[in-house]
């Protein structure tokens, strides 16, 4: 009798990519050129937190070529994301602009103390902000005051900002004001 008690199987390295792998394989079979070019046909950008929740094709009734789709966390606009969107106008026609934020985001439960902590654990202080935030409306509210005061974009005036309810699934729109 073993004198040792069961260890439970170490997850295998690389098991979760291995599986999307497999069930790309399977896509693939399937799968038939659309013969699209790189141009969203809605000529719209949509800007949304990672959040796993959020299946934003499903949710805005986006199909397969219509939009393109710009995710960090917190879908907050960043100059990354600012970068983002200027080759979404300026090189691949998009006209218009849609920022999603949503319930019980996790930026709604840190700070930027986050940034100091990491200092203290790798003695290097990151040079991006966290952007976390605690009233969402208002977040989504600055969002969209960025989009609209880049210099870098050639379409600002149709700019429009959400909060979807992870729980309802349905998006409110945030006004400017
Ligand atoms: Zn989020």
């Amino acid at each position: 009798m073993s004198t040792t008690a069961p260890q439970p199987p170490e997850p295998a390295i690389g098991s979760v990519t291995d599986r999307l792998v497999d069930a790309n394989r399977r896509y693939a079979a399937d799968f038939h050129d659309p013969g699209m070019d790189a141009h969203p046909v809605l000529k719209v950008a949509v800007v949304a937190c990672m959040d796993a929740r959020i299946d934003l094709h499903a949710a805005l009734g986006l199909e397969l070529g219509d939009c393109h789709t710009i995710r960090n966390a917190g879908g907050v606009v960043t100059d990354d994301t600012i970068r983002s969107l200027t080759i979404s106008q300026r090189a691949l026609g998009t006209r218009s602009v849609v920022l999603i934020h949503h319930t019980n985001c996790g930026l709604q439960s840190i700070t930027e103390d986050f940034r100091t902590e990491l200092e203290h654990e790798v003695g290097q202080r990151p040079t991006w902000a966290v952007e976390a935030f605690t009233d969402v409306d208002q977040d989504v509210r600055q969002s969209m005051a960025r989009v609209r005061t880049s210099p870098f974009l050639v379409h600002t005036d149709d700019v429009r900002g959400f909060v979807f309810d992870v729980h309802t699934g349905l998006l409110r729109e945030i006004t400017t004001q």
